[in-house]
């Protein structure tokens, strides 16, 4: 599943690309993942996207006739722009990212007048005048929503979500981690209502830089313990944005390039390398229905 790095890069790219273009229509099969919420495609005809950002792991696509678009990835969906000139692409790599669009597990097709002439026949990629972004769900786990975007918070999803991880103050996760006595620190971290976007690879990453233990209770965390994990996880995710997303999964990032990111991971996936720090290997261990990545060494479950 992406986690906040890969979708910060998906929604920088598309951002680039499809910021001021004007939807001409919507075109799906898949009424049960699509929540419309009272809107029709007919709201969202003649909408000029005014910018697309990001929420947790959430895709927002927010345009000036106050309606926004969430779309979520979840554990196989891939994003596709084709216009005439290029594609950009991310998320699963399965179906491969450079395959004819629409295909099979094209799911939605957002349809955009680039200002040249368009036609009422079947819009298809490359022809003069519009551009596509298809929504492909191989599984189809994931979904879309309209919402009004003023009222993005009343939305249930996001509403649950916890604050943004890139954007939580150091004294707001002390103080969410307070509560939370006997809780393992990676389960926790990976709770999106405790904080949004961080999965199993920026988990292993910043416990990796703080020395802490991935089974670790939150109740036994020091205070310069807490301090060293809030740093590991801004500067993990930090680094993998500007890397271009974690390739984990085959991960590639909307340019079409795998992303680099895991180039410079210190423990998730590096099970039996030599920690970065000691030299002891990295030793991975079933958690939580999830493997965890620490250095046994540097990363004590009981220290001293
Ligand atoms: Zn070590």
């Amino acid at each position: 599943m992406p986690e906040l790095p890969e979708v910060t890069v998906i929604a920088n790219s598309l951002n680039k690309k499809i910021k001021g273009l004007t939807l001409e229509s919507i075109e799906y099969d898949w009424p049960k993942k699509f929540f419309w919420n009272g809107f029709s495609v007919k709201d969202l005809k003649g909408a000029k996207v005014t910018k697309v950002d990001r929420r947790g792991k959430v895709v927002l696509i927010e345009t000036d006739k106050n309606i926004t678009i969430l779309i979520h990835l979840k554990l196989t969906g891939q994003l596709i722009y084709q216009d005439k000139k290029m594609r950009i692409a991310g998320g699963h790599p399965l179906p491969p990212l450079n395959l004819p669009v629409p295909n099979k597990t094209t799911r939605v097709t957002f349809v955009f007048n680039n200002g040249g002439p368009t036609s009422s026949v079947r819009l298809r990629s490359g022809l003069r005048g519009t551009s596509h972004l298809y929504f492909n769900d191989i599984r189809k786990f994931g979904w879309v929503r309209i919402v009004e975007s003023g009222k993005l918070k009343v939305e249930s999803f996001l509403e649950k979500l916890g604050p943004d991880a890139l954007e939580i103050s150091f004294e707001n996760f002390s103080q969410r981690l307070a509560s939370k006595g006997k809780v393992r620190i990676k389960k926790l971290l990976m709770d999106q209502t405790f904080v949004a976007g961080i999965g199993n690879i920026y988990s292993d990453e910043g416990l990796w830089r703080a020395k802490i233990h991935p089974a670790r209770a939150v109740g036994s965390l020091s205070d310069s313990e807490i301090k060293a994990l809030y740093k590991g996880l801004q500067e993990s995710l930090k680094l993998a944005i500007e890397k271009g997303g974690s390739s984990a999964n085959s991960f590639v990032d909307s340019g079409g390039e795998a992303g680099l990111f895991l180039t410079f991971a210190k423990a998730y996936h590096m099970t039996g390398k030599p920690c970065a720090r000691c030299g002891t290997p990295i030793a991975r261990k079933k958690m939580d229905g999830r493997s965890a990545h620490f250095c046994p060494a540097c990363q004590q479950q009981f220290p001293k």
